[in-house]
């Protein structure tokens, strides 16, 4: 359950770990859209402004040379001239003309006989500009123009003649205002003139308003203002086409991540289930080990060994499932098995051997298991053996919760069984319990035997700990004894019981039962002599 929750936060973890640097990017991605956006409608604000900087400059330039010419009569024929030829000259203007009492009386076109209406200005401004925005002429009837005069002389434009920009963005708004008046003096739509109080005493001025990024320009020559207002979606459409490929490639990651920690769960939970079927389908075995005398070299005792092989042949190691095992509590039921095989295994052994022994390992839930005393009970009771011939091997992991293993032990030993502390040196606090509890044999672990001849200053350790052993009153069992240097080593030292691959590794039970059979012949053998 535990382990089920730590995989749900990991994978929580995980999920966060990904989906979260996707929208930090996204993010970023819409920040820096947002920057891209202000820059594109500030240079469309400055390119709109200096189109008319250029149109106000071309009609300021013809006003003045008409003002210098001071023609008496504004519509004499050399007069007309000069104004053709200024028209001619420019880039923006279509016209030049003269006007009187909101009439257009000559043109660089020609005399206009009346005089056109055209209208009172729109605007005039400090300076006595008078522009009218939209104005129908008869000799240009399909499109409105733009006209700005002053001192009568005025310049005839296209409307759009500063907006006609190149851009590839779509819906924007373009258009200039003269400061101080709220009217757009040329616009490609309904510019919002609360903008220009944005720019306040700036030159420039960018920013979101509804769904615009808004940009304006103040121009430093005339009192004009370049706007240009770019739609939000052209922003949105952009992080979306990042967002499209982003999330879903982010969301697969995720996924597979969920789908290996759910692999892993599930495969730690059929270990469990394993072990569950192994039990019912009797895959486990035992191998025993023998523990023999290293002055005669008899068999005097033999260690049970967990084997399990699944029904596909396949064999998982003791050391991988028996940790499991103890993990998840169902390392009773193993040592349960274990004993009731142990039981049928070698019932006939102690009529011709009456000291040989069997080794049983129990782990720490097995020593605070009321029940495991009632088994090893059982075990003596069907086999008919004497309890010193069972020995069970103990290890210090199995001492976590001392005062109720040390109960345990005291039963185990008051029913006549021994005791054995295995793996001895390899846990904590090997003194204080060895010398608080009673014990009858101490098994010297294989990492300590291995450091036997060898140089390292651990290859002290088995000296020492036989020496313990002995003022302790307990019988030292050497294990993993792999050379015969080791076991001299152990003979030299007094030691009488050893364990390893030097000997024999763990034999199947019908192998440990012949071997007995044949000791037992030439001991009857020799009683005969
Ligand atoms: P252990 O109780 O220390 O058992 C001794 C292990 O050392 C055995 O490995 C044995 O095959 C191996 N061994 C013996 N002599 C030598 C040697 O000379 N050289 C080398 N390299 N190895 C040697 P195994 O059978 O794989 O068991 C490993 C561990 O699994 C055992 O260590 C024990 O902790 C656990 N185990 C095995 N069977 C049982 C069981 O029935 N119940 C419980 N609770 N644990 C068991
Ligand atoms: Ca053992
Ligand atoms: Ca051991």
């Amino acid at each position: 359950m535990h382990k089920r929750l730590a995989i749900g936060l990991i994978a929580l973890i995980a999920i966060a770990a990904i989906i979260g640097p996707i929208f930090a990017a996204l993010s970023l991605a819409r920040t820096r859209g947002l920057q891209d956006q202000r820059n594109e409608a500030l240079r469309l604000a400055t390119t709109v402004l200096a189109r008319a900087d250029g149109v106000a400059q071309e009609f300021f330039s013809a006003h003045d040379q008409l003002m210098r010419a001071g023609a008496s009569n504004p519509c004499s024929e050399e007069n007309m001239v000069l104004m053709r030829r200024l028209a001619f000259s420019s880039s923006h203007l279509r016209a030049i003309a003269y006007i009187a009492n909101n009439r257009l009386v000559c043109s660089s076109i020609g005399p206009h006989a009346d005089g056109v209406y055209i209208g009172l200005p729109d605007i005039v401004t400090p300076r006595g500009v008078a522009i009218r925005k939209s104005v129908k002429l008869p000799f240009a009837a399909d499109y409105d123009v733009r006209i700005s005069s002053m001192d009568g002389y005025a310049a005839i434009m296209a409307q759009d003649a500063a907006l006609d920009i190149d851009t590839h963005v779509k819906g924007m708004l373009l258009s200039v205002f003269y400061t101080g008046f709220d009217l757009p003096i040329a616009s490609n739509g309904s510019v919002n003139p609360a903008w220009l109080a944005q720019l306040k005493s700036g030159d420039s001025v960018s920013f979101l308003e509804g769904n615009y990024v808004v940009a304006l320009h103040r121009s430093a020559r005339y009192n004009l203002v370049g706007v240009a207002a770019v739609p939000v979606v052209y922003l949105t459409q952009n992080v979306r086409k990042l967002a499209l490929f982003m999330v879903p490639l982010g969301a697969a990651t995720a996924i597979l991540l969920i789908a290996v920690l759910v692999y892993i769960a599930r495969h730690q939970t059929t270990l469990q289930t394993m072990m569950r079927t192994a039990l019912k389908r009797q895959e486990f075995s035992l191998v025993y080990q023998p523990v023999i005398d290293l002055h005669t070299g008899r068999w005097v005792a033999a260690e049970a060994l967990i084997r399990w092989r699944r029904l596909n042949g396949e064999v998982i190691p003791p050391d991988v499932f028996i940790p499991e095992a103890e993990r998840t509590g169902m390392i009773t039921q193993i040592t349960e098995r274990v004993l009731s095989l142990v039981a049928h295994d070698i019932s006939h052994h102690f009529k011709a051997f009456p000291d040989f022994a069997i080794g049983v390992n129990l782990s720490a839930a097995d020593l605070e298991n009321e029940r495991t005393l009632s088994l090893l009970y059982r075990v003596i009771k069907v086999t008919g053996m004497a309890p010193h011939n069972l020995v069970v091997e103990a290890t210090e992991r199995g001492f976590i919760n001392a005062e109720e293993a040390r109960q345990m032990i005291n039963d185990i030993r008051t029913l006549g069984i021994r005791v054995a502390i295995d793996d001895f040196g390899t846990g904590y606090s090997s003194l204080s319990y060895l010398t608080s509890m009673a014990l009858d044999h101490l098994k010297i672990d294989k990492s300590f035997i291995d450091t036997i001849g060898k140089d390292a200053v651990a290859s002290h350790v088995p000296g020492h700990i036989i020496a313990m052993a002995r003022s302790l009153n307990l019988t030292v069992i050497a294990e993993g004894v792999e050379t015969a240097e080791q076991a001299d080593y152990l003979r030299e030292r007094g030691v009488q019981f050893a364990q390893g691959w030097l000997f024999s590794r763990a034999v199947p039970a019908a192998e440990l039962a012949q071997k007995l059979k044949s000791m037992a012949s030439v001991i009857r053998k020799m009683d005969t002599l």
